[in-house]
């Protein structure tokens, strides 16, 4: 049932883009920047989906925090927007507000370290992309993050879905997060207080944006830094499909086994449902060739978790998110 007070809202029962025209947003006067039916497959890895009714940018956490404050007052749906590198987006879009947090959200500053030294304490907020914080992180000569190279999330992202790579994951060096409501920075969470776990994080409630990042960080030769991402990077080319759009590993990988080498074992690699594939190079990635439909995504994916069923009796689970299906 849709909260009164908001047309948009409504429209979404309807499951239709209508209510962008009467979205209460744009009469709040609320400083950030807005827009009505944005494409949102181009701010995606996938490439894939239909429009945002209302795309808000927040130029800041207070900016961010106004947003929440109208968005739960008229009752308007939303969700946050990284950098669309773990998210299938619904062919009909999404009828709700699309909060994009970018660069402009992008700070990264250093903290009186207290009682972690030697270690730093890092402050990075949630549009800053991986990449950006790894230039950064390198040229501060802090490490620990390396295993991040080629992740193209922002950090806010990556926090919520608790990336990793070779063995590692980013809560190993989370010390706390920033978590924004509509009540302002509700609250600074300590890392250990927060339930990470396998591209999961539990502990931040639905209101909740995750406004910025603490991270505590050795000090180490930039040179020696910038060698170990060369090597991880190199490891991760050697592997995955490059030059093709995917939002990385589609399934989590199953207790004690892998997606890929399951997908693999019951010979779907290359199998197509229109202008979606199964990766010929990574039986974990599912392409997207050229103009595929998020409902050939999704049919590729249940040809997937049937087969797998059939073949090992295991059910994979996505681990990409969705937005706009219903
Ligand atoms: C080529 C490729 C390789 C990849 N390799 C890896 C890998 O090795 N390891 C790995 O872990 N992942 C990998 N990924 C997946 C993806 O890059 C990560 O999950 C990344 O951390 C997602 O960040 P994002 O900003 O793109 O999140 P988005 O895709 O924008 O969002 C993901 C989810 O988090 C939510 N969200 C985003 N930001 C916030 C916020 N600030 N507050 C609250 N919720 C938020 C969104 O609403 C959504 O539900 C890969 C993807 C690609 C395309």
């Amino acid at each position: 049932m849709a909260p009164a007070g908001c047309e948009l809202a409504r429209k979404l029962a309807g499951g239709c883009l209508e209510g962008a025209d009467h979205c209460p947003l744009f009469s709040e006067n609320w400083p950030g920047a807005l827009s009505r039916r944005e494409p949102l497959a181009p701010l995606t890895t996938f490439r894939v989906g239909g429009p945002a009714a209302i795309m808000a940018r927040p130029a800041g956490l207070p900016e961010l925090a106004a947003l929440l404050a109208i968005l739960q007052r008229r009752g308007c749906p939303w969700r946050v927007l990284g950098r669309g590198s773990n998210l299938l987006v619904a062919d009909r879009g999404y009828a709700g507000v699309v909060i994009a947090l970018g660069r402009r959200l992008g700070k990264v500053e250093l903290l009186p370290a207290g009682p972690r030294e030697p270690l730093s304490l890092l402050r990075v907020e949630a549009g800053c992309s991986l990449a950006s914080l790894l230039n950064w992180t390198a040229a501060q000569g802090l490490g620990g993050l390396e295993f991040l190279v080629g992740i193209p999330g922002s950090v806010g992202g990556a926090a919520m879905m608790n990336a990793g790579a070779f063995g590692q994951c980013l809560s190993e060096r989370v010390v706390a997060l920033e978590l924004v409501s509509a009540a302002g920075l509700s609250r600074v969470e300590p890392g250990e207080r927060l339930c990470f776990s396998y591209r999961r994080l539990q502990g931040v409630a639905p209101e909740e944006v995750v406004g910025a990042v603490i991270l505590a960080l050795a000090s180490r030769e930039p040179e020696d830094i910038k060698k170990t991402a060369r090597h991880y990077l190199a490891r991760r080319r050697a592997g995955q499909p490059r030059g093709v759009a995917s939002a990385g590993s589609f399934f989590k990988n199953p207790p004690g086994d892998y997606a890929g080498r399951l997908i693999e074992a019951a010979g779907l690699k290359g199998l197509r449902v229109g202008q979606a594939q199964v990766s010929p190079r990574h039986a974990n990635f599912l392409v997207n060739l050229g103009g595929a439909r998020a409902a050939e995504v999704l049919a590729l994916a249940e040809q997937v978790q049937a087969a797998v069923r059939r073949q090992s009796g295991v059910e994979l689970e996505p681990e990409v998110h969705f937005l706009g299906f219903s």
